[in-house]
């Protein structure tokens, strides 16, 4: 008898050390079970608002038009009291715009806010609210400069404040139920809107005026949301927050990398020449298929990269990889192929690689890691 205690015992404790070497939120919540007195405050979350429509207002419920931004954080809390028993919340109102109007400095400034209160003990996540127009490079960009294994996740709405089922909300709640989630920690910077999770490295805006916008057109998303639980079916595997070596706390201005859209018949050779003309560090080129360009394309971009300009190959077909070997030889070229970055997501990624190398091989390095 006391044999079979003791090793069921035992057993016990090897499955329980294999759960927990495999999930370090099981002991977490293991933790919680035995203690319950061990968290005895509820989670904080810091929500810092930027404007968007889920901040906007309409004219009319059910018509089309409005303008952004026009609500603050309080108000948009004030709709949904249920949110106050998941998390105590404070908000900060970090800018007013549609994220059309997003931009480096407001970047910037966000990453450093983040930071600042990702260090803090008392803060356990942050919640974004941010326009969808420019979501996923606000939220790519928060991944590989916030330093921390905390949540930080942005959300947004389709639909302004006052129209008829507006979806932010429930976005709203749905953030704040995946920044208080234990399973959340380690997942680096995440967009959550209509009951899905996403990693921000793959999101991306698809439709322009649908509730189920979002999506992750290479891999699918990292969860789905029902009933505040959250089911996450896979983790980000490349290099972010924690493991990343981007630090712009000190940095006013990031380097200046423009993006040219590949077509047709193009002309945009014209573009290539005015941007490394004007002291650009680095051009993206959305490029066809496989990161192809036309021939004249080519040329101007072959020059540009002579000139010391930074040029990185991208795909203007919206899935798939811009590959090293294909049509073009990057090292005659002197670019660097995306890989599985859209082309504003590439831009993200070659401004801060500039922050800290000029090489170009290195560059082509962090193209295969972040
Ligand atoms: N133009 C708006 C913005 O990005 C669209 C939205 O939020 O859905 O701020």
């Amino acid at each position: 008898m006391l044999l079979y205690e003791s090793t069921s015992t035992s057993r016990l404790y090897t499955k329980f050390a294999g759960i927990v070497s495999n999930r370090p939120d099981a002991l977490f919540s293991l933790i919680l079970l035995i203690f319950p007195g061990a968290m005895s405050r509820k989670p904080r979350i810091v929500i810092l608002a930027t404007g968007g429509t889920i901040a906007g207002s309409a004219a009319s419920e059910t018509g089309g038009s409005y303008t952004s931004a026009k609500i603050g954080v309080d108000d948009l809390l004030a709709v949904i009291p249920e949110i106050r028993h998941l998390a105590d919340i404070t908000g900060e109102q970090i800018a007013s715009i549609g994220s059309q109007d997003m931009d480096e400095q407001t970047w910037l400034k966000l990453a450093k806010r983040c930071n600042e209160l990702l260090a803090q003990d008392d803060v356990d996540g942050l919640v974004i609210t941010h326009g969808t127009d420019t979501m996923e490079e606000t939220a790519y960009f928060l991944h590989l400069t916030t330093r921390s294994m905390k949540p930080v996740v942005l959300t947004g709405a389709m639909r302004p404040a006052n129209a008829r089922s507006a979806d932010g909300p429930m976005n709203l709640y749905e953030a704040v139920a995946t920044a208080v989630s234990p399973e959340s920690h380690g997942l680096g910077v995440m967009v959550v809107t209509n009951d899905t999770v996403f990693g921000a490295r793959d999101v991306t805006k698809s439709c322009t005026t649908a509730i189920h916008t979002f999506q992750s057109p290479n891999f699918g998303p990292l969860g789905h949301i029902h009933a505040q639980a959250i089911e996450y079916q896979r983790k980000p595997q490349r290099k972010h927050t924690t493991e990343s070596e981007f630090n712009v706390d000190q940095i006013e201005q990031l380097p200046k990398v423009a993006i040219v859209y590949a077509h047709a018949g193009a002309d945009s050779a014209l573009a290539v020449d005015a941007f490394a003309s004007a002291g650009y560090d680095g051009i993206v080129h959305a490029g066809f298929g496989n990161g192809n360009f036309h021939s004249k394309v080519g040329e101007a971009l072959h020059k540009a990269t002579q000139k010391g300009v930074h040029v990185v190959r991208a795909s203007r077909t919206g899935s798939g990889a811009v590959t090293e070997a294909g049509e073009v030889s990057d090292t005659e070229l002197g670019s660097v192929a995306a890989g599985l970055l859209n082309p504003q997501k590439a831009r993200i990624l070659l401004q801060l690689a500039l922050t800290v190398t000029r090489d170009r091989e290195r560059v082509r390095e962090m193209f295969r890691a972040y």
